[in-house]
């Protein structure tokens, strides 16, 4: 690789966290709208792509094509390897409160009190073989395209990577090199996530991790790159663009009224005031910030300590795609400047495993 500073576009690939939107609208339509811009710059698309929410949809074929018409699971498999097919990047994102969830009467039944990989099992031996399972569905879509890549990075649902000490575990046993769950300075203490990413390396662009993702450990097997993020305040983060992104017409109305009563704003003037002023990390997110912020932030960033591997990662979801000029504005920018280039997790994996005996220890 060059000393270019190197850019990861990734995608989150799902519905709803509370189980609704629809496939073709929210996943499919606007990945091939991504995956089509990118591909005008010849850039790699990297996809996170849900898999305990696939497995649910195969496993309830039935009665989705009897409700929505089509088959969301087969949708899904042709998409996914249509993408590696056209050189894309699939990679593991998981959501474990759909790990049994059940279709009934019209819409999806999650359970929300498993959040973490970690709470689903007991023993070690169980959550490396759900973590291998997993792998494997997407292994096979690389196969099915002809491909021999594999899938090398993970990012937890909700960016709930903790606690994290079998996830870690089970990630390295299965060839699993990169996690991308962190986001720096962040904190969730309520129903619906526990983390605390307060302590990760302040200074630091990835780093070795063991038992906690926030934790440098330089004998752990998997390496954390953060989702890139600068703290501002909450009142920063309500632009145009994200309002539009959360709560436009493309958005089911319970999961906006979901949104609104988790963030805890309260109704008091003086409560409204505290929360707007709340501090909290404002990822790189190009479905909420304009390209012109998003080049700002990625040129300004202070060089990473090792000049091999100055990646930054941004996050979008498919879900939240709207507005391809914006996004392709951002892109022809990108490839007009000598100083940076798009990769894949695959090739950071690659480039990674490599010098894997001369990363510093
Ligand atoms: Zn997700």
């Amino acid at each position: 690789m060059t000393s270019k500073r190197q850019l990861l576009i990734t995608v989150d690939y799902e519905v709803f966290g509370n189980g609704s939107g629809d496939v073709r609208r929210h996943m499919v339509e606007p990945t091939e709208r991504l995956e089509r811009s990118c591909e005008k710059f010849g850039v790699p698309l990297t996809v996170f792509f849900e898999v305990e929410e696939f497995l649910a949809f195969e496993r309830e074929r039935k009665e989705l094509i009897k409700t929505l018409g089509y088959d969301p699971a087969e949708e899904l498999r042709a998409q996914a390897v249509d993408l590696v097919k056209r050189r894309h990047d699939l990679q593991l994102h998981l959501h474990p409160e759909w790990v049994g969830a059940v279709f009934k009467d019209g819409h999806w039944r999650l359970r929300p009190d498993r959040r973490t990989v970690d709470s689903l099992f007991e023993t070690q031996e169980e959550v490396s073989a759900f973590i291998r399972e997993r792998k494997a569905v997407i292994d096979g879509l690389y196969e099915e395209a002809g491909s021999k890549q594999r899938v090398k990075a993970y990012r937890a649902g909700a960016f709930c990577a903790q606690p994290g000490g079998k996830l870690l575990r089970a990630l390295a046993e299965n060839g699993i090199v990169i996690d991308s769950s962190l986001v720096k300075g962040m904190v969730r203490k309520d129903g619906h996530a526990q983390l605390d990413f307060t302590g990760a390396p302040a200074d630091r662009r990835h780093w070795r991790v063991a038992a906690d993702v926030a934790v440098e450990d330089n004998t752990g097997p998997v390496i954390e790159i953060p989702i890139y993020s600068r703290m501002g305040r909450r009142i920063q983060q309500l632009t145009p663009r994200r309002l539009m992104a959360k709560f436009s017409s493309d958005v089911p109305k319970n999961k906006q009224r979901e949104m609104v009563s988790q963030l805890g704003m309260g109704r008091t003037p003086r409560s409204v005031l505290r929360f707007l002023a709340q501090r909290l990390p404002i990822k790189l997110d190009f479905h909420n910030m304009s390209s012109r912020q998003m080049l700002h932030w990625i040129r300004s960033a202070p060089p990473a300590p090792e000049v091999d591997l100055d990646v930054i990662v941004l996050i979008g979801h498919s879900k939240e795609h709207r507005d391809d000029a914006e996004f392709e504005r951002f892109l022809a920018a990108v490839a007009a400047d000598p100083a940076l280039e798009v990769v894949s997790m695959s090739q950071i994996a690659e480039m990674l495993e490599k010098r894997a005996m001369s990363y510093p220890l």
